[in-house]
């Protein structure tokens, strides 16, 4: 069964997140767990998060997708960012276990001049500092568009990261169909090609989930402007080919396009249609 959905506010809870889903024709959706340039996140809900848990098992919802916020940066030059993030990302994984057995995704970091060695170094030095055996949640890292300093704009990059990390079955890689473009990997002549090296490098069992955006420039413009499927370089035909292609078809796909609710409504509804 496709899974499928798009970006939504976290405010109100995740049972307000679940039938706002469920009322645009999605069954899995994405939401910042604080708010995204960062800060301090409102106490769970227990009675909301265990409200969840059955309404999901009930409606179909099998898997969801935390995002971290853009400010987290464990590689960066600053020593209270770096510390920020970890205790940032300590607290949300501690968070998420109310709704255990999803998915955790965050933007490695971007250097800011240190090198994209010492970026690694970081990044997997803050994952060993905060992942624990006990943990229900598998961490992601996001594919990168490779714009500025940012790590994890190549396949390598993540394989580095991975590589370094001690519990290794806790974390995955999300691959974003914008990001992966921009940095230069060709998914609309190639993705089997784009595919191919993503398993010899980072190993498609990693993949845990589709970020679909179509995107404002063409591939290896290193921006990260995400545009409306259909409206981009990347076209509505190469976003089916990722959502068909046979390695990634039981995956989640989330929508991050430029939309209100009643777009990600109408890309949805289209998307699924076309499949
Ligand atoms: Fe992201
Ligand atoms: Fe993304
Ligand atoms: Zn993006």
């Amino acid at each position: 069964m496709l899974k499928i959905g798009c970006h939504l506010s976290a405010s109100g809870g995740y049972m307000r997140m679940a039938k706002e889903i469920l009322s645009i024709g999605g069954n899995t959706f994405q939401f910042f767990t604080r708010n995204p340039r960062g800060g301090t996140a409102k106490p769970v809900d227990e009675a909301d998060a265990a409200a969840f848990r059955t309404f999901a098992k009930e409606n179909g919802i099998e898997i969801i997708l935390a995002h971290a916020p853009y400010t987290l940066n464990g590689c960066s030059a600053d020593p209270g960012i770096r510390d920020f993030a970890a205790r940032t990302m300590a607290d949300d994984l501690r968070r998420m276990e109310y709704v255990p057995g999803n998915l955790y995704n965050f933007h490695p970091g971007s250097h800011v001049g240190q090198g994209t060695e010492a970026g690694i170094t970081m990044i997997a030095g803050m994952l060993n500092g905060i992942l624990t055996e006990d943990l229900h949640t598998t961490v992601l890292l996001e594919t990168m568009a490779g714009k500025g300093s940012e790590v994890g704009g190549s396949f390598e990059e993540l394989r580095e990261i991975l590589d370094r990390v001690e519990l290794k079955s806790k974390m995955g890689v999300c691959l974003d169909t914008c990001h992966v473009s921009d940095a230069g990997y060709d998914i609309i002549h190639d993705l089997d090609g784009v595919l191919t090296a993503f398993d010899r490098t980072v190993g498609l069992e990693k993949l845990k989930a589709v970020h679909i955006n179509d995107s404002k420039n063409p591939p290896g413009a290193r921006k990260d402007r995400h545009e409306k499927i259909g409206e981009g370089t990347l076209g509505t035909e190469t976003i089916l080919r990722v959502m068909r292609h046979e390695a990634l078809r039981n995956l989640p796909f989330y929508l991050e396009t430029p939309n209100e609710l009643d777009g990600y409504g109408r890309e949805i509804r289209m998307l699924k249609e076309l499949y």
